[in-house]
């Protein structure tokens, strides 16, 4: 269950505040694109969104963009926000977090994953041994690829729910 387990749980990536992460040492947030950074129907992002990466890159925390789709499609999404990113990262298999880590020069405990599946973010976070946030899914409808690991992961959430260790919070820190 270790595996599976967030290490944080937060309502948004939009939430975690700048200072709380310089707090504790962190330089990097890498984050998974649909669902987490923008809704997959709603690939121009949001205000709320740009002002969030302002304020990141106003305290100095960089922003990568760690996806499971391809170059072209991750181009798109992130480049009006001018986002490094790293595409074909295949989540669950810790690949493309260990690229993005290695790219930025830091160490693991200065980087942490945030996405919205458990089967794919929260898992590969944890193989590449960084520490991660799980977010709400910022709409409730997944693209069809997604409905498979939606239904396993709904057996581990109604665990977490069991054991009262499944509750979204306001930041990392809460
Ligand atoms: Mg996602």
């Amino acid at each position: 269950m270790a595996l599976v387990t967030p290490t944080w749980m937060v309502k948004a990536i939009y939430n975690i505040e700048p200072s709380t992460l310089k707090k504790r040492g962190i330089a990097a947030v890498l984050t998974d694109l649909d669902n987490t950074l923008i809704a997959w129907n709603n690939p121009d992002g949001t205000p709320q969104l740009r002002r969030w990466l302002e304020r990141m890159n106003d305290a100095g925390i960089t922003v990568m963009v760690v996806s499971n789709n391809n170059h072209e499609r991750v181009q798109r999404a992130v480049g009006a926000m001018d986002l490094p990113f790293t595409a074909r990262a295949l989540k669950p298999l810790p690949v493309g977090i260990n690229r993005a880590v290695k790219q930025l020069g830091l160490r693991k405990d200065e980087c942490i994953m945030v996405g919205d599946q458990l089967l794919t973010d929260v898992i590969a976070g944890h193989l590449a041994g960084v520490r991660t946030v799980l977010v709400k899914p910022l709409i409730k409808t997944d693209q069809w690829n997604t409905l498979p690991n939606r239904f396993i992961e709904g057996f581990i959430k109604a665990d977490m729910k069991r054991k009262g260790t499944f509750k979204y919070r306001e930041d990392i820190d809460d």
